[in-house]
């Protein structure tokens, strides 16, 4: 009998690497101790209203995503509403940039909406455990393979805020997809949190549930089929396509003008777009938020160059820059869930096309990472053996921050997640031919494909 893959009869092993992928020591506790003054910086920004409608005002104007949400949020500014607390859940993604005898960590990018996959990767960890000593691995498995809190951390933070709302019969709302994907990771967050407080009522809804049978009490309770909402914790809505219609917009609306706590509130959506993050990255841009230095200087330290391609005389520049040798960056649209960007040549092709045009406003031009490669095997459900390829990984380290609507209350590393990838995506050898008319045309590198948040 033919197996239909998509149905839940048919049990598919997750793809997954074989093996650990190294990271030094030092790097790794630093990138932990560095998340929680990106916690606290994300949280500054995202209370920070002017600085972050400065800073979207001309990506908005081409990207109607960022658009309506800066909309929304511009609502609940005047109508001054403020939700019970903040609950940000966040990640942020490294490569190591270089070689295995000199490397360092640099910052891909921080995920401030639906930051998720570590709890169901927090379920590799023993199993990578158990292949390091089948494979007769000389290390001390037990140091070397640091536990996974992701599920425990996320869940302590999700109970902080359920609490700060301070309802007993008000619900944490799962907002996923209706073809969700990401099931079993969420699940084990529900029932992480299950594991601290059984009476916490959760429910799985989705964008539409909320638009078409949700509304707002006269005290902006959101009552969604009959139940109060405590927590909106948002697994689908970062992408236009999440938007079939104006009733998944008015669900967002809805819940923004509620005293539900968003996970992500509004303003904390838009501080984890590109655009912000580029111009975080510009010098001093760190400071205005954090007046701690050695805490600017940690946070500083990960990032990369990153250039604005705003109409004017610096976008100006970062263009000339890239066209004559675009190998050396990523240009990336305001926008998420992977598979936006344009990599090589390509970055020259748009150029060309959009830079007499307010579109260019749109995107954001970066360094590009060139990570250490590690022989590997990918795991894939297949009848064939994995083989041994060069391999890259991208860290991402999670963050869990609390506030009670006036002070943080919670504040913590909430675990890791590794992804690896064979390295033919990055490759080093991507050298371009000087820029001709033709080469457009006759080169042949492709972009990296699409990879799931
Ligand atoms: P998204 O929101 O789509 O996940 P990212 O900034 O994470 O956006 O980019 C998607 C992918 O592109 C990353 O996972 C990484 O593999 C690659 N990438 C992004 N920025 C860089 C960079 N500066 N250098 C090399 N690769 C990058
Ligand atoms: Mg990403």
């Amino acid at each position: 009998m033919e197996l239909d893959p998509t149905s839940s009869d048919t049990v598919m092993c997750g793809p997954h690497a074989l093996l650990p992928a190294p990271i030094p020591r030092k790097y790794f506790y630093q990138l932990a101790d560095v998340q929680i003054y990106i916690n606290e910086l994300l949280y500054l920004i995202s209370k920070d209203y002017d600085f972050i409608r400065e800073t979207l005002k001309s990506a908005s104007v081409y990207d109607d995503f960022t658009g309506r949400l800066l909309n929304i949020l511009e609502t609940t500014l005047k109508e001054d509403i403020a939700d019970a607390g903040v609950l940000a859940l966040l990640r942020s993604d490294y490569f190591l940039d270089g070689s295995i005898d000199e490397m360092l960590p640099k910052m891909v990018e921080i995920n401030t909406i639906a930051s998720g996959a570590g709890a169901i990767q927090s379920n590799l960890t023993p199993v990578h455990k158990y292949t390091t000593q089948l494979l007769g691995g000389r290390c001390d498995v037990e140091k070397s393979l640091p536990a996974n809190n992701n599920i425990e951390q996320y869940s302590k933070a999700f109970v902080k805020a359920w609490e700060i709302y301070n309802t007993p019969k008000a619900a944490i709302i799962f907002v996923v997809s209706r073809t969700e994907r990401n099931v079993f990771d969420q699940r084990l967050i529900e029932f992480g949190i299950k594991k601290f407080n059984w009476d916490i009522p959760i429910k799985r809804v989705t964008l539409m549930d909320i638009g078409s049978k949700g509304k707002l009490s006269d005290d902006r309770r959101l009552i969604v089929d009959g139940t109060e909402v405590a927590i909106v914790y948002y697994r689908d809505g970062y992408i236009p396509s999440h938007f079939k219609s104006e009733t998944e917009w008015n669900a967002v609306f809805m819940a923004a003008r509620s005293r539900a706590i968003c996970c992500p509130n509004v303003s904390l959506h838009l501080a984890g777009t590109k655009k912000v993050q580029q111009v975080i990255a510009k010098p001093g841009m760190v400071e205005r938020f954090i007046s701690n230095p050695d805490k600017v200087k940690a946070i500083r330290a990960t990032f990369t160059g990153q250039y604005s391609l705003d109409i004017g005389a610096e976008g100006d520049e970062a263009i000339a820059m890239a066209i004559t040798s675009p190998e050396n960056f990523v240009m990336k649209p305001n926008k998420e869930g992977g598979g936006n960007n344009i990599y090589g040549v390509d970055i020259r092709t748009k150029l060309l096309e959009i830079q007499k045009t307010s579109e260019r406003n749109a995107y954001i031009l970066m360094d590009r990472i060139l990570p250490v490669t590690v022989p590997g095997y990918k795991v894939v459900s297949s009848t064939e053996l994995p083989k041994l390829q060069n391999m890259v990984s991208e860290f991402g380290m999670f963050g869990a921050l609390v506030s009670d609507g006036n002070d943080v209350v919670l504040n913590e590393f909430a675990g890791h997640l590794v992804r690896t990838k064979p390295k033919i995506l990055y490759t080093k050898d991507v050298t371009l031919p000087a820029f001709t008319r033709n080469t457009l045309e006759a080169s042949n590198y492709s972009a990296p494909p699409r990879l799931n948040k």
